[in-house]
């Protein structure tokens, strides 16, 4: 196959919206959009509704919606005509908000294709019904043969097809595949060929109006300059049909890289389930995961930089994602990673923009109110984040009085008057301290005299326990110092009421 020699890189994303925008489908418009950038190309956004059943705007909005949310923005829009009539392409830096190429809108185009294949006779329509195709495939296995499309419908002359159409019988259009051998090369996979006789001829669309996938590709992808085809290697087959169709039409393909599976650590392909993992980026946005650690986990989904570093912003990938360098064999998906990475950019943060991201969705809604609290129980529990989505639990010990047994107020072999004694002191303590006081360090400062007479073990483990509920928490101070006055005093009164 001759490929496009084109300088201008242009790429596609081209999902069918028949789901959510998934993580596989985010990794191949992630490394087009890098593969774009580098070579300061374009990327576009082409939706492949024309399956009518199972197409749902629902899911194109999503679509665009995640990818959006993961910074993976298409950069162009169809053609729209302007005051003179005269059509111009939408690119993102000067218009407002566009639409994408969606091919329900291109219909006349594949029909004048179509028609034009139909009159050259390189496709033709074919009127064998299902229950003649099964008994063709049937009686191929049968003698050993591979089950493909024995080409009955080939010799139909063409007025007959006609008056048979116009009589109202159903008809599909087929293209003539030769029994030739269809190689090309592969970016990644090297030299790739598939065998014309083991085809059959393809069914290319199922009436004028209605082409299907690997037909409108072809369409497409020479009308909006394609000059590569960065893609799941489940469309790996789909590449020798596109040839057919290319060569037919007279249309040079672009060239094509086929990115490995993506697969769960059983390496079983993770297309669909992993148990109860979804596979949806939006339950992962909706799981606590920022859009940083999510680019940064998929592009090493079957890429790897040279060195040993694997921390990268969008910007830095820009710089070192190379195709060459993505492997040919299945990337486990290892959601351990994924975590450690969206600990790292959650660190990353500074306190008031976790604060935006946690509010309103990872919140009680009871703690909107004051974010001057919610600020510096961010700053204490943020170490401990690997998800947006474990805040609520871990800070609601700051909202709530927790409830906790008795018998925890006590230190080790100390005693229930023993601890008692210690609150009673601890209250009288903060109880004068005023207000602005309540700070970690000067907290510290004032109960220290104290521990220096009862013992640090005796006097801050109960304090912990009595503000926080639990033995494992951040310390007593910084606790305090978020709960405020008020609220420490109260859930000191419940330690010594428990304890009297
Ligand atoms: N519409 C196809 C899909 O959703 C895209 C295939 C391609 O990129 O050529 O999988």
């Amino acid at each position: 196959m001759v490929a496009k020699k084109q300088t201008e890189v242009r790429v596609r994303y081209a999902p069918s919206p028949t789901g959510y925008f998934h993580i596989g489908a985010a990794r191949t418009t992630l490394f087009n959009l890098l593969f774009a950038r580098q070579h300061q190309g374009t990327f576009i956004l082409r939706i492949e509704d024309t399956d009518k059943e199972r197409s749902k705007k629902e899911y194109e909005a999503e679509i665009i919606a995640s990818m959006r949310w993961l910074g993976l923005d298409y950069d162009e829009g169809p053609l729209l005509p302007d005051q003179n009539g005269a059509t111009t392409l939408l690119a993102k830096a000067d218009k407002g908000d566009f639409g994408p190429y969606r091919q329900t809108d291109r219909l006349d185009l594949y029909e004048t294709h179509l028609k034009k294949l139909l009159s050259e006779k390189k496709a033709y329509y074919c009127f064998c019904s299902q229950e003649e195709l099964e008994a063709q495939r049937q009686s191929m296995t049968a003698q050993g043969m591979s089950a493909i499309y024995n080409g009955t419908c080939r010799s139909v002359p063409t007025n007959e097809a006609a008056a048979r159409l116009a009589g109202g019988a159903t008809a599909v259009i087929r293209i003539k595949v030769p029994s030739v051998k269809l190689a090309f090369k592969d970016l990644i996979r090297g030299d790739v060929e598939f065998d014309g006789a083991l085809m059959g001829d393809l069914v290319i669309a199922k009436s004028l109006r209605e082409p299907l996938y690997n037909f409108a590709v072809v369409i497409d992808d020479e009308a909006m300059k394609i000059s590569h085809v960065i893609r799941g290697e489940e469309h790996i087959a789909n590449t020798p049909k596109q040839m057919v169709i290319a060569e037919a039409l007279n249309i040079t393909l672009p060239l094509f890289a086929h990115l490995p599976l993506i697969l769960n650590t059983d390496r079983s392909k993770m297309s669909k389930r992993d148990g109860e993992r979804s596979v949806a980026v939006r339950d992962y946005r909706g799981a606590g995961y920022l859009p940083e650690a999510i680019i940064n986990f998929l592009v090493l989904l079957g890429w790897h930089p040279e060195g040993d570093e694997e921390v990268f912003t969008f910007e830095q990938l820009v710089g070192k994602f190379d195709l060459p360098r993505v492997q040919k064999a299945g990337a486990v998906f290892n959601i351990e990673k994924l975590d450690w990475f969206n600990a790292y950019y959650i660190k990353k943060k500074s306190d008031s923009e976790l604060l935006d991201l946690l509010v309103p969705d990872f919140i009680d809604p009871a703690w909107a109110g004051d974010s001057g609290k919610l600020l510096k129980v961010i700053a204490l529990i943020k170490e401990r984040l690997k998800k947006l989505s474990e805040f609520k639990s871990l800070a609601a010990l700051f909202f709530t009085v927790p409830g906790y047994p008795k018998e925890l107020l006590v230190w080790k072999k100390s005693t229930a008057a023993a601890a008692l004694e210690i609150f009673t002191g601890i209250h009288t303590i903060l109880e004068a301290l005023p207000e602005v006081e309540f700070q970690k360090s000067r907290l510290e400062a004032a109960v220290m005299p104290l521990c220096e007479v009862k013992g640090r073990g005796d006097v801050l483990w109960p304090l912990r326990v009595a503000v926080s509920g639990s033995q494992a928490s951040p310390g007593p101070f910084e606790i305090i110092d978020a709960l405020g006055k008020t609220e420490t005093l109260r859930r000191l009164e419940v330690a010594i009421s428990k304890l009297k």
